[in-house]
């Protein structure tokens, strides 16, 4: 992760309420005797987190991070690899600062099967961990109802989850025709990164105005409108990339003719050179698994002081995979990583968790190389309804600008490094 460091003068800490978190885990430590065992189930923004957390606020917990990948790959600013503005390198980082630094032991592997009443995973190497509380932070899978043949398919990568399917996308855009189609479709909500899809148009396009000026980009939404930042991404769309990118909003797919990259909507036809198809989502298999996706068989339903789950004891949940009024967004996976981890280390010393709790979420979203725009908003817990709540402050900007795209640089070192390291 190389991006330089720059001055970072907005407040844009990712941090939860840490000062009073701590007060009250120093003595939840130091009544706990045996060592405990926790599980994270993986090495995202949420389960990184939590691991990382739990390993520095408790020296009574054994923690476990379970991970299929070798290293992290972030999601926030995979988007400016595809408009050449940023490389799959600046974006990866290992995980053996959570080792050396927090005493985190990590497992590459994957989880394969969760027994809730035994307490205890089972890894595609057949070995079996045990827990006394799992955590499950597994982000999204997808749901390819609508055509089950791009399932594992490289012909319309969705490049949702950043990694090798992000370099394949960059790779077909670079690759494509002069004067080709590059079509995007966009889910119904709820999806992980609201605003995502639209800063991807963005930067698809940005590199299309620079490389290939009389190409297109067809974005096919299945939303209504643009669901985030509206007012900053049309205004980007009308004054940058007018020749280039057509919206069509209540855009759902109803056929895709793979071979061919034909789409039909239930209004028109399309034919693509580069298709990123996005899939609607879902937590992720291993909530399946563990029989926690109590929402629609979709989503995880978590008390929001602990994040257990409201199915199956000593579960928690964090991160995209839940159900919850917060946006699917890194920012808050890395919040309620660190309620979940006090709260965990709070439950193994039979103490009660904090109640009164409070974080925000930021995300920046770039429409060019260098200009940037958020939304903010800041949230606590209403113990009447159960539900973190919308509290005053936060807003949106109406327009990118340079001041703005520094900010988003210092938000993405800053949480790398709160993830991480
Ligand atoms: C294009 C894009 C741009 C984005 N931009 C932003 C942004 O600017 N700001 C922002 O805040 N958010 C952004 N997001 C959203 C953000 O990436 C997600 O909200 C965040 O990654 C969620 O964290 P998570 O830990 O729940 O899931 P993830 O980060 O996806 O982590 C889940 C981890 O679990 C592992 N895993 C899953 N199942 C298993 C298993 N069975 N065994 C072992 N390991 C397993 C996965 O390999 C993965 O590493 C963006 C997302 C996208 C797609």
């Amino acid at each position: 992760m190389g991006l330089k460091r720059r001055s970072f003068i907005k407040h844009v800490a990712s941090v939860v309420g840490s000062a009073s978190v701590l007060s009250h885990l120093s003595h939840a430590s130091q009544s706990t005797d045996l060592k405990k065992k926790v599980v994270v189930v993986g090495g995202g923004f949420a389960g990184a987190t939590a691991a990382k957390y739990i390993g520095m606020w408790s020296k009574d917990i054994e923690v476990t991070m379970i991970e299929r990948n070798a290293q992290f790959v972030s999601c926030p600013q995979s988007n400016l690899v595809l408009g050449g503005n940023r490389s799959m390198q600046q974006l990866t980082s290992d995980y053996d600062s959570l080792t050396s630094k927090y005493g985190v032991k990590t497992i590459q592997s994957e989880v394969v099967a969760i027994d809730t009443e035994a307490k205890n995973i089972t890894l595609s190497n057949g070995d079996t961990v045990n827990y006394h509380r799992l955590i499950l932070a597994p982000g999204v899978d997808f749901i390819y109802d609508t055509v089950p043949e791009l399932e594992n398919n490289d012909k319309a990568p969705h490049a949702w989850k950043a990694g090798p399917q992000t370099a394949l996308l960059r790779q077909q855009i670079v690759d494509m025709k002069q004067g080709g189609t590059v079509i995007m479709t966009i889910p119904a909500t709820p999806f992980r990164c609201p605003p995502g899809p639209y800063e991807r148009a963005c930067q698809i396009a940005f590199y299309l105005k620079h490389h290939n000026p009389t190409a297109k980009l067809i974005v096919l939404d299945a939303n209504a409108d643009i669901v985030s930042k509206k007012t900053m991404f049309k205004s980007a769309w009308d004054k940058y990339y007018a020749d280039i990118i057509e919206y069509v909003p209540n855009s759902t797919i109803e056929t895709i003719d793979v071979e061919n990259l034909a789409i039909e909507t239930e209004f028109d036809s399309f034919k693509a050179d580069v298709l990123n198809y996005i899939p609607s989502q879902k937590a992720g298999n291993i909530a399946d698994m563990a029989g926690v996706n109590n929402v629609d068989q979709r989503w995880c339903k978590v008390d929001f002081l602990t994040y257990e789950s409201t199915v199956k004891p000593n579960v928690h949940i964090i991160g995209d995979a839940i159900h919850a009024k917060l946006p699917k967004s890194g920012h808050m996976a890395n919040a309620q990583a660190k309620v979940c981890a006090a709260a965990v280390i709070s439950l193994l010393a039979d103490q009660q968790p904090k109640q009164d709790l409070a974080f925000s979420n930021t995300c920046y979203s770039f429409v060019d190389d260098q200009q940037a725009g958020h939304v903010a908003a800041n949230y606590s817990y209403d113990a009447d309804k159960k539900q973190m709540v919308v509290m005053p402050g936060g807003g949106v900007s109406l327009e990118a600008d340079e001041l703005e795209g520094e900010y988003a640089n210092g938000w993405a070192e800053n949480i790398w490094d709160d993830v991480l390291r």
